[in-house]
Formats: structure tokens, sequence, C-alpha cells
């Protein structure tokens, strides 16, 4: 998003981006103060809770926060969350994933962090734009602003107008909640890095004016905080914590509570010293050691009164519907109850990943099987296979040895792609359960072409722009038909189509119409779909109105479970609410482990039944 000129070519934009602050107009121009206060926004509606970590990151404040945001959720109170990242970036789709974890994909088409897919899990809620804020976008907009005039003469500052920009935001997304109609009834926010950083200084401080303009009751700041545990004392010290508290309190928030990240439970004595210096009751200091599984975190802040707590503080016990909460209890522990159960059945999902050992790369895939093999009372364990060295056919069957099923993920670059092509080959061949991601799916394609059909050079014009068979191909006027420039990636969420009676829509409960999420350039060159199809390979998965080609099969007279999807099906899993592709691949994995038992009955829902052939492969 480049910054204006002053000769901006686009007049209305202008207008409407002014009329966006123009009630605060007047008032800035009175006052050294500015605030501005969006349209519809009623002040005391909305409450906000706000997690800043300290000490250190990396202790899980995504997990943390989310848990708790469900916590209110589950009470019956709507919740949007927002996560405030302090760097430059205006989204994430130019973070290396292996830096900084995967690049999750919105509904919408933004490109954000693997946080907000952990928001999106745990609160089975669909997030926007306005639930990502980067530095980046709070600058970018102040600095536009700045260059049509919009501060009416004033010098721009740090404070009042980027913290401004950013309480604005924030009451932005207050009034627009979860999309519904209705405004919030809790903002939770969650501030990137820890107390001190220096790049997330002016949230701190905009969520200080915030609080204050809203008054007593309307905000929560929850301190989380890391208590070490040095083996050579064996105890735990509070010190670290009491001085990370301290930055928040220097930047001018007292936090209300306290959650304090260790190892082990924390004792009472570290707790009555980080209460006493830090002015918080000892009922508001928590302890948040490790647990074995994320799934119970939400159910331990309630047995610790947590959510209580957070309600006195932002008087909202009037706003609960006890049984709501009843209902989302049953619901979650049924799902977590699952999780001790004993799990008789295993089966190993090979992953080609490039960097393999980087899981945050794939952290969504990984969730997702963790949901499947939750849901199938599974043990699913992962083999990370890295595809540089394939070559061969055989290559591939030693790297597949007691491999149940395969998945290729998405991808970009050269990189491992032949020995990817090698995999799906043994795969298709040997009946392996086999489930492409957009380059999976294409791979899938280039595979079918060259050992099917016979093309042998056949390729994707991204890895070998002169193949003579381009069977998958950046095709332009296709992505302008729907309104995206060429040479950008096709993002977000598309409806697609599904073929009535086909695995797919099986797998979907029979629906013919599905929403899923996307992100690539390439597609199957519409020149090539009959001919792959007249030779076996079904498209059931189509755009509802263009040759796009989205979900490919095998009918089951030929394989079990032989699944491509141009889109990314992780990204939609939920612990309640596993994805559909993710399960067919895995209950056809268990039943490629332990041929001719019984699965139990929620298995034998995402299993094909096979039908004679009727195609002489
Ligand atoms: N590189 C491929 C494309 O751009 C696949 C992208 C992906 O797997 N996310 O179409």
């Amino acid at each position: 998003m480049p910054l204006q000129s002053r000769d901006d070519p686009d007049p209305t934009a202008d207008e409407a981006f002014l009329a966006r602050f123009a009630r605060s107009e007047e008032s800035s121009e009175l006052t050294e103060w500015y605030s501005p206060i969006p349209e519809g926004y009623e002040k005391g509606r909305t409450k906000y809770v706000v997690v800043v970590g300290t000490v250190m990151s990396g202790l899980g404040k995504g997990i943390f926060s989310s848990s708790l945001a469900k916590l209110i959720q589950d009470k019956g109170l709507s919740i949007a969350p927002v996560k405030m990242e302090g760097y430059l970036n205006i989204d994430s789709g130019t973070l290396n994933p292996y830096r900084h974890g995967e690049v999750f994909v919105l509904d919408d088409g933004l490109e954000t962090d693997m946080d907000l897919g952990t928001y999106e899990r745990i609160l089975d809620q669909n997030l926007t734009r306005r639930n990502y804020m980067t530095a980046g976008q709070v600058y970018t907009e102040v600095l536009e602003r700045e260059r049509r005039g919009g501060y009416l003469g004033r010098d721009v500052q740090m404070i009042p107008h980027v913290t401004g920009a950013v309480k604005m935001k924030l009451r932005e997304l207050a009034v627009a909640g979860t999309g519904d109609g209705r405004p919030a009834d809790v903002v939770f926010v969650e501030v990137g890095g820890t107390a001190g950083d220096y790049e997330n200084g002016f949230y701190i401080e905009a969520l200080r004016e915030l609080a204050f303009e809203e008054g007593p009751g309307s905000t929560c700041f929850v301190a989380l905080t890391y208590i070490l545990e040095p083996s050579i004392l064996g105890e735990q010290k509070s010190k670290a914590a009491q001085l990370g508290i301290k930055r928040l309190m220097e930047a001018g928030v007292q936090p209300h509570i306290v959650a304090c990240r260790a190892k082990n439970p924390v004792s009472r004595t570290v707790g009555e010293k980080i209460s006493m210096f830090s002015n918080v009751p000892m009922k508001r200091i928590f302890s948040m050691h490790d647990r074995e599984s994320i799934y119970t975190i939400p159910d331990a802040m309630r047995e610790g009164a947590l959510d209580r707590e957070i309600l006195s503080i932002l008087e909202l016990h009037d706003r609960v519907d006890q049984s709501h909460e009843d209902r989302a209890r049953v619901r979650w522990k049924e799902f977590s109850g699952r999780l001790a159960s004993n799990r008789p059945r295993s089966a190993t999902l090979g992953i080609t990943g490039k960097y393999a050992a980087l899981r945050d790369a794939y952290a969504s895939i990984d969730k997702a099987v963790e949901h499947c093999g939750i849901h199938l009372g599974a043990e699913i364990d992962i083999r990370w296979l890295d595809t540089t060295d394939i070559a061969t056919s055989r290559d591939a069957e030693a790297a597949l040895e007691g491999v149940d099923a395969v998945l290729v993920p998405g991808g970009f670059g050269t990189r491992g792609v032949e020995g990817k092509i090698r995999c799906v080959e043994h795969a298709r061949i040997r009946g392996l359960p086999y489930l492409g991601i957009c380059l999976g799916f294409q791979v899938a394609v280039i595979e079918y072409a060259r050992n099917v059909l016979g093309l042998a050079d056949a390729h994707s014009t991204e890895f070998d722009p002169d193949t003579p068979h381009p069977v998958i191909s950046e095709l332009p006027e296709q992505k302008r038909l729907e309104g995206i420039m060429g040479g950008t990636m096709r993002l977000g969420g598309h409806d697609v189509d599904l073929s009535a009676g086909s695995f797919a829509s099986h797998l979907y409960g029979g629906a013919t119409r599905i929403r899923e999420r996307f992100r690539h350039r390439y597609e199957v060159d519409p020149s090539f779909i009959e001919t792959l199809e007249s030779s076996g390979l079904t498209f059931s998965g189509r755009h509802p109105n263009q040759p796009i080609m989205q979900v490919l099969e095998l009918p089951a007279s030929i394989h079990p479970c032989f699944l491509g999807a141009q889109f990314h099906p992780e990204l939609t899993s939920r612990p309640l609410a596993p994805q559909p592709l993710f399960m067919g691949l895995l209950a056809a994995a268990l039943a490629e482990r332990h041929p001719g038992e019984d699965l139990g009955p929620e298995a034998a829902r995402w299993l094909r039944t096979p039908t004679p052939a009727t195609n002489g492969q």
C-alpha cells in the first residue's frame, strides 16, 4: 500500500478516508488532545481484556489469551479478539514461515500469522482483517492521513496521533463485533512481544489511555509472566517476574490479574511475593504451569476462577447466559475427555515438508491432524519427510516404508518438487491414502500427466516455464475475471462446487457447495482438463462458474483415498469441527494400518466403500 501524495488520484477514497475521522476533528482543533471515536460507538457497552507479556516471549501468549477468550465466549458473550504486532510489515504475506511460523490466511484474504489461527480454532469463529493490527498498518494510516491534510495543520506525533489511531481501531472493532450486526461484548487484545520492548510501547500507551477514557470497570489488564526454576537451585524464583511486571507499571499500567507461566505449579511463596510487589491480590494470581495438552487449559482456568475474576473486574456478571455456558462446557468436555481416553489404534502420516524440523511452518496441518486423531480415537504419528534426496521410485518407496498415508502440503519454489512427485506416484500406485494440498494438488496433477497420460515432461510453469506440457500454469485472464490483478495470489475464502456423489462430497456430508481458503498463483491449465478426466482423474471440486479445478480424486475402484485440494483445508479445521478431507485421509490411514478391523462408527463414516472396477487401470 503506497503512501499517498497530496494530489491523490482517488478523491472519493479521500473523502471516505477523512469522513472516518470527521467527528473527532472539531475537538482536535480545540484541544491538545486527540482521541477519535468511531460512528456508532457506545461507551461502556464493550469491555476490554488486555494480555501483555512480561519477562520473555514464547510463553504461549496466544494460547493463553484465546483460551481465556473462550471462557468468556462460553458464557454467551460475543468476543472480538485482536492481535497487535509490533513489526512494520502490513501483513504476514512476506514473512518467512521458517522464521515466523506459517502464514495463516483469513476468509477475507488477509495473510496473518499463526496466532490468528489459534484464535479461530479455540473460539471456533472466523476472523477478519480487523482482528489483526501491525505497527506498519497503524503508521501507514497515520502517514496517509497526514498527506491528505487530515490533521488540520498540526504537528503529527506518536502521542496523541498514533495512539489515537490505535484506540480508533480498537473502538471500530468494538462496533464491528463478530460481524453479526451487534457490538462486541468484549474486545480481547493480545499485545505482541513483552512489556519494555521498543516496538510495542505505543500500543501499551494507547491501551493505558483507552482504559482511562473508558473509565473504571472497562478494562482488565492481564500480565502474563514467567517464573524461573533454575535446575541448579531446584526452586522457583520470582525476581524476573517482578521486574517484568514493574516494566508494565512504569508504563502506567497496573495489572488486575497476573498469570504465571511455569514448569511446575507456582508455589504459594512465589505467588505471595508477586502479589505483594505488583499490588494484585492473591486470588488474582494464577499458576499457568505446563500441561500435557493445551485443550485442558480452559478447564484449568475455570477451576481457578479466572473467568469469574474477569467478570467481576469488568462488571459483566449480568450479561452471562448460564445455559449457553452449560452447553458449551459439555461440548468441550466431550472433546477434551477424549484426549485422556485410551486410543488403541495408531497410524503414521508421512508429510513432505521442506525444513521439516520447523513445525511452526506447518502449524495448522499439525493441528488439523491432531483434531482428527482425537475424533477418531487414534494416535497419529507424523513423520516429516525431506524430499530433496528422493530421485527415483525406489527412493520414494524407501522413504515411505511404514507410512500409512501421505500428505503433500502447500509450498513455493522448486526444492524437493521432483521427490514429491515420486511420493505421489508411490501413493497412487500402491493405494496408499493421499491428500495433496495446494502444491500437493498440483504435483498430483503433474504426476498423473507424466505417468498415466505419458506426457513425460509435464510440469508447472512455476518450476519449468518452458515445459511442453504446462498442466499447471498461471492464468492471468482467469484471475482478471475474478477481479484479481495478474501476478498476485488468489487469496482467501471462495466457494467450491462439489460433484454430487463424489468422495469429496461424501466427506463434506453430501454438500455440493462448500467454502474453503486459498493461497495460490498457479492452477490446472483448462486445456488439459478433458484429457486428464478421460483417463480417470476426476475433478470433483470446481469454481462455481469458471474452469478453475479445486478438488481432485480417483474413483473408489482404483484407490481407497486419493484426494487433492487447491485450497488449504488445514486452515478451517477446528477442535470441535475437524476438517472433512483430513478425516477422510486419516480414517483411510487407520484402515491401511489395521486392515479388516472394525475401526468403530466414527472412522466408518469417513471411509469409502470400494466399488467394482470400471476402469482397467
Ligand atoms: N506455488 C503454488 C502456487 O502458487 C502453490 C502454492 C501453495 O501451495 N500455497 O500456486
